[in-house]
């Protein structure tokens, strides 16, 4: 195995456990390392710090799966899983649902690998070359340790392409259909793991679900982004007067639309195809409990001036807009951009739309999204509960 040596004092992240090396901090590297090869990472003085997948091609040139002296070998990433079903197994939080994530990536100290369950059916993303390169390793002990019903290949992102990486998905063990269906908390949802989005199901939402279930009762529900209506579902079984659900994607809509079905939901619902930005700058807004939960939109760190402008003008029409004691979850999945700022960005909405507003809630990701405590940089899902008045 071949050797990387960081430059001096350069050593402290990775004493730390955080698990990256950006290239500004590598002062050599052996001859011959191939692009996704294991290293051994060393100090300017020669003191092994452990070993991790080596990118030069990426801005994070290695990704560590171990610190001191643990080789990666097979055992060390089935023991990396076990680690992870642990995590997760006897959690009551988990007990209700038959979907969640088994592998969080850095959260579960296996960087570029994500692994979620949808009863039984695994579905995997290779995020980097290095774990591309061992996918049929990986796979294997998945097989191995958690006896899935299948596993689909979803590595369809584009930020493959940072890593030298085509997108790619497709079956690679037993029989996945592109329509499964999930049970969460008491309700049931069609995923599409083939042609959805993600893995299939925005899982992180989870908590936020249950959440919008306990407030939605005799309120009116405008589903801003909907994607496939998870919070549609949850408003309407929490007792909403009616659920407009708004997202670009008419595939998305119908399968809101099923998915209420399929829960026998008759709250009245409205599903509209449209560009959200557009329809809040075209509508008034006449709903009292509103869901903004818009894609990324800083998908790297050179795009968080923009992100941030495009999620002001959203906040900023809604509380523009709203009427009176609006209740308003107000999301950011862009890694990106931290709690700090994004709550910088929606009081700069509010006080743009000189409304009075009061944050009466503050969430991050659920339980099976674990924020490493090594990792500022795994808690990506930020959400606001506004009151405004
Ligand atoms: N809230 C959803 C997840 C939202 S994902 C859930 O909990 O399941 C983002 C969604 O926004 C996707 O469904 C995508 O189709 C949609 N989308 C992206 N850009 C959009 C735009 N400009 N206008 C409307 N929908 C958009």
């Amino acid at each position: 195995m071949k050797s990387v040596w960081l430059k001096r004092k350069r050593e402290k992240a990775l004493l730390r456990r955080h698990p990256w090396v950006f290239s500004g901090a590598i002062d050599k590297r052996e001859q011959g390392i191939q692009n996704g090869d294991i290293v051994s990472v060393q100090d300017a003085g020669g003191n092994l710090l452990g070993y991790g997948y080596c990118n030069p091609a990426s801005h994070i040139t290695i990704r560590m799966l171990s610190f001191g002296e643990a080789k990666v070998t097979p055992d060390h990433l089935r023991g990396l899983i076990r680690e992870a079903v642990k995590r997760r197994s006897g959690n009551p939080l988990l007990e209700t649902t038959d979907a969640y994530r088994v592998i969080f990536s850095e959260g579960d100290g296996f960087p570029g690998l994500i692994v979620d369950t949808y009863d039984g059916h695994l579905v995997m993303q290779c995020l980097t070359l290095g774990i591309d390169r061992m996918k049929n390793d990986i796979m294997e002990l998945l097989i191995d340790e958690l006896r899935p019903k299948s596993i689909f290949e979803k590595s369809d992102h584009e930020g493959r392409r940072m890593e030298g990486l085509e997108p790619t998905q497709g079956q690679r063990y037993g029989v996945t259909h592109d329509e499964t269906r999930i049970q969460e908390n008491g309700l049931a949802y069609f995923v599409r793991i083939h042609t959805g989005q993600k893995t299939g199901f925005y899982l992180d939402q989870r908590d936020n679900r249950t959440l919008i279930g306990r407030i939605a009762g005799g309120r009116s529900v405008l589903n801003l982004f909907s994607y496939t209506g998870g919070f549609t579902v949850a408003a309407a079984r929490g007792g909403a007067r009616s659920v407009i659900s708004v997202d670009s994607s008419a595939d998305s809509l119908d399968l809101a639309e099923r998915n209420m079905a399929l829960n026998r939901i008759e709250t009245p619902a409205e599903y509209i195809r449209n560009d959200v930005f557009q329809f809040l700058r075209e509508n008034p807004l006449e709903d009292d409990l509103i869901i903004l939960d818009p894609p990324a939109l800083a998908k790297e760190r050179g795009a968080v001036d923009n992100a941030c402008r495009g999620y002001k003008d959203l906040n900023l029409q809604v509380a523009s807009k709203c009427p009176r004691d609006t209740l308003l979850l107000s999301c950011s999945c862009s890694r990106f951009i931290d709690m700090d700022l994004f709550q910088m960005v929606v009081f700069s909405a509010f006080a743009d739309a000189k409304r009075d507003a009061s944050i009466i809630g503050k969430y991050h990701q659920p339980c099976d999204h674990p924020t490493s405590i090594f990792c500022r940089e795994t808690e990506y899902l930020k959400s606001l509960l506004i009151h405004v008045r």
